[in-house]
């Protein structure tokens, strides 16, 4: 990312200032990178929340910054499988891109991880991008999301995020009440769902045998066959 962007540029600015800030933070329930070829695209891991179906878990994305960033939100999506949000379609959030109205530019990549991960254990309740998997099938994709390995980025699950806690920090406050303007999408606003979901893991070149990005191909997947993968 050196010299292809302007460091005049606000935005860039922004996004380089927030890359080192993460990068140095070394959070224990989440990391993020832009992607070396590309500031505007950065990839995730989240670790599941504990005391949830999710728990042990970590999940990797996608958070696509608009040219507008950060006076216009990113959007979301997940690529490892998780029963919670559908893989390759951005996902509905009230700070993400679906409902711009509530975006702030004070919030920032952290906000929507934050804010994701407390996301993560409530309903689905057929929100776009939602999925409502049984407890015992959100186990088992917690279990095996740590052998998962990014095919565009090769983060692997296992080693993507730091194993120390830390203090949350006093920010972090204020993200329950972010997730709480999560709202059901009706069908008149759902306008950009369909634009690349279930695509590019066909089109992306992997280090893995079957694909999907496990690092070994699972051998029961009786329970989630309705994934993707
Ligand atoms: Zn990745």
């Amino acid at each position: 990312m050196n010299g292809r962007y302007s460091a005049k540029n606000l935005g860039v600015k922004r996004i380089m200032q927030e890359a080192k800030e993460i990068a140095a933070e070394n959070a224990y329930e989440y990391s993020a990178h832009p992607l070396e070829d590309n500031l505007f695209e950065w990839h995730f891991t989240i670790r599941g929340p504990d005391g949830t179906d999710f728990e042990g878990g970590r999940y990797h994305g996608r958070i696509l910054l608009p040219s507008e960033y950060p006076f216009k939100p990113p959007e979301i999506m997940f690529l490892t499988p998780n029963g919670r949000f559908e893989l390759y379609k951005k996902i509905c959030l009230s700070i993400t891109g679906f409902h711009p109205e509530f975006w702030q530019p004070a919030w920032g990549i952290r906000t929507i991880l934050l804010a994701v991960i407390a996301f993560f254990p409530t309903e689905a309740k057929g929100a776009i991008g939602g999925l409502d998997y049984t407890q015992a099938e959100r186990r088992q994709l917690a279990r095996r999301s740590r052998e998962w390995i990014c095919p565009d980025c090769q983060a692997h699950m296992n080693n993507a995020l730091s194993d120390t806690k830390r203090e949350l920090k006093a920010e972090r406050e204020d993200i329950p009440s972010i997730a709480i303007n999560y709202k059901a999408e009706d069908e008149s606003s759902s306008l950009t769902t369909n634009s690349s979901s279930n695509t590019r893991q066909h089109l992306s070149t992997t280090p893995n045998q079957d694909g999907s990005g496990w690092a070994d191909p699972p051998g029961h997947q009786e329970g989630v066959s309705s994934q993707s993968f």
